[in-house]
Parts: C-alpha cells; structure tokens; sequence
C-alpha cells in the first residue's frame, strides 16, 4: 500500500463542459482510474495518482489551500480567485502551469443591440450584471471607470430584460445564448481556456518528481496533437528546398537508399498540420514515395 501523502491529488471539473476533455488528457498521459462509489474520488490504479471530481468553482482554491496538488479550471475561474484574494488582502498559492488547449471561451461584455458602446468609457455610471465580480472590479479600476456591479449566480443574460442592469459580463464561445437574447458583445474583458494549476505548497522531492512527471507527459499529449510523422524519398538536390518545405519540423534524418545512387529517405516529425497542399509542393520539389503517419506519444 502506498504512503497517502506521497500520492498525488488532481483537481478536476466533476461534470460539465470541462469533464470530458480533463479525464480524456489524464487517460492519454496514460493514467487509469477506479470511481468511488459516491464518485467524488477516482484512485489511480498504476500510478500514485488520484483525482477528486468537484465544482469547477472549488478547484483553484483546492489547489491554494494546498488540499489538491494539481487542478485543470479555465482561466476564468483562477483569474475570479485570484483577484477576489487580492481584493481581500490575500495572495493565491498556486501557479499556472500551462495552458491545455480545450475549453476556449471568453469573458465579454454585452448589451441590448440598440445600446451605443465605443469603448470602457461608455460603462461609467452604468450597471453590469456579472458572476465574475472581482475580474469586472478589477477591468473597471484598470479603465479608470465607475460602474455598479451587480452579482449574479446564474443565468446573467436576462439581467437587462429584468431592469436589473444596462450591460452584463459573461462568458461566450459562440455568441448563440446572446444572440437569443437579443445581446450584442461589445467588448472581451478576458480570453480563457482550460489550464493546469499547480500548488505553491512544497511538495518534497518524491511527491515533485511525479508532478513533473505527469506535467512533461501533458506537455507531450499536447505536443503530438498536430504533429505527424513523414517519410519520402527524394534526389540529394532537392533536399534544401525541401527541408524548407517540412511543415514546423526539426533537423530532418536523412538515410542513403541502397542501390539509388543519389536518392535518398527523409523521415521528419512535423509539429504543424500536414496539408495536401504540403505534400504537393514537396512532390513537385521532387520528392517521392510520401508517407504521413500520426504520431501517437512524444517526449522531449
Ligand atoms: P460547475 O457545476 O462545475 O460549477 P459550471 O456550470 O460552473 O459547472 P460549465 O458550464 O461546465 O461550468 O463551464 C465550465 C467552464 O467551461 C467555464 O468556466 C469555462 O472556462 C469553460 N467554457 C467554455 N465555453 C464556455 C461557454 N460557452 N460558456 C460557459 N463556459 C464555457
Ligand atoms: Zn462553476
């Protein structure tokens, strides 16, 4: 049985829009998980690995107060606790890690079609619905604006419908909730997405060593997304145009072709989209036999 306090904690959304795309990055880096009964808690069954399922609004302090090593959250989230600590006095005890390329959305503010904005200056005086009080708190003081904020838990788009403000400041992805509700966005107040926070706690060298671990094994699912395998052949004299042609790779490996004299294999990993496009241009630079193959694990 392992020591508990030499396993590590993951904070992760327990369902919502973040679940599906947390869990899936965690089971690419490899990690598989039983589900407690009351399915709070997952148990790593081959690594000291574990996962508590919570709200995503509880994840940043978790990490903070050092009770989950690691947390994936949109930036959103991180952002409203952290500004809403400072507000208090207090600093967060956690630090981004990297972003995680899923969950992409933004903090925008909006108001009824008819209404004229040109610019920050256009919110003073006016009242902003809003369940990101300390991130509008923080907008307006960096703008030099005065405006009432007016807190919502939920559902802040009916806010000027009801009276209740002039604007609102929510998060949008496609823009189809304000749209239904006759809103338009007028200005982007923060650009988020989920990322990985990690505690500021100490963590001894056996315990860092296996977030290390998980991190660089996150980095690489990210990493081998785009990327692609290629293989082809081509005249020795072509091979300068065609490394330049080689979509976000690295020095390619070139390998001498038995029997073809001036011919040789060139195999490189390609961090970009492969188009069709691509592999025309390299066809007409002279390559041949061309061959895409996905990448499916990378380590720097
Ligand atoms: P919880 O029950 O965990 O508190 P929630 O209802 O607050 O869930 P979700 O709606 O599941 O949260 O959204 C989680 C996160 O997904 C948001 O905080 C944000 O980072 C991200 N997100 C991406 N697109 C959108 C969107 N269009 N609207 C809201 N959140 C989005
Ligand atoms: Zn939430």
């Amino acid at each position: 049985m392992d020591n508990p306090e030499q396993r590590i904690k993951i904070a992760v959304q327990k369902s919502g829009r973040l679940t599906d795309h947390s869990l899936d990055m965690l089971a690419r880096c490899g990690l598989k998980f039983t589900q407690s009964k009351d399915q709070l808690f997952c148990y790593g069954e081959n690594m000291p690995i574990d996962l508590l399922l919570v709200r995503d609004d509880d994840i940043p302090g978790l990490v903070s107060e050092d009770v989950c090593d690691l947390g994936i959250v949109g930036r959103n989230i991180v952002e409203e606790k952290r500004l809403a600590l400072l507000a208090a006095g207090k600093e967060a005890s956690f630090d981004r890690v990297f972003e995680l390329d899923f969950g992409h959305c933004r903090l925008a503010i909006a108001a009824p079609e008819e209404t004229a904005y040109a610019g920050p200056a256009s919110l003073q005086g006016a009242r902003i619905a809003t369940s990101y009080v300390a991130i509008v708190s923080d907008y307006l003081a960096r703008h030099s604006i005065d405006a009432e904020i007016v807190y919502f838990s939920g559902a802040v788009e009916i806010a000027p419908k009801l009276g209740k403000a002039e604007f609102i400041c929510d998060l949008v992805s496609t823009g189809s909730t304000l749209a239904a509700n006759h809103l338009r966005e007028v200005d982007t107040v923060l650009e988020s997405e989920a990322i990985i926070i990690q505690t500021r706690a100490p963590l001894g060298s056996a315990k860092q060593g296996l977030v290390d671990r998980i991190l660089q094994r996150l980095d690489g699912v990210l990493q081998v997304r785009e990327s692609k395998y290629i293989m082809l052949h081509a005249p020795r004299a072509a091979l300068e145009e065609i490394a330049r042609l080689l979509p976000g790779s690295e020095s390619p490996t070139v390998i001498p072709l038995e029997g073809k004299g001036d011919k040789v294999a060139v195999h490189a990993v390609c961090r970009e989209t492969v188009f069709w496009e691509t592999l025309e241009n390299l066809k007409a630079a002279g390559a041949s036999s061309l061959l895409v193959l996905p990448v499916e694990k990378m380590l720097a």
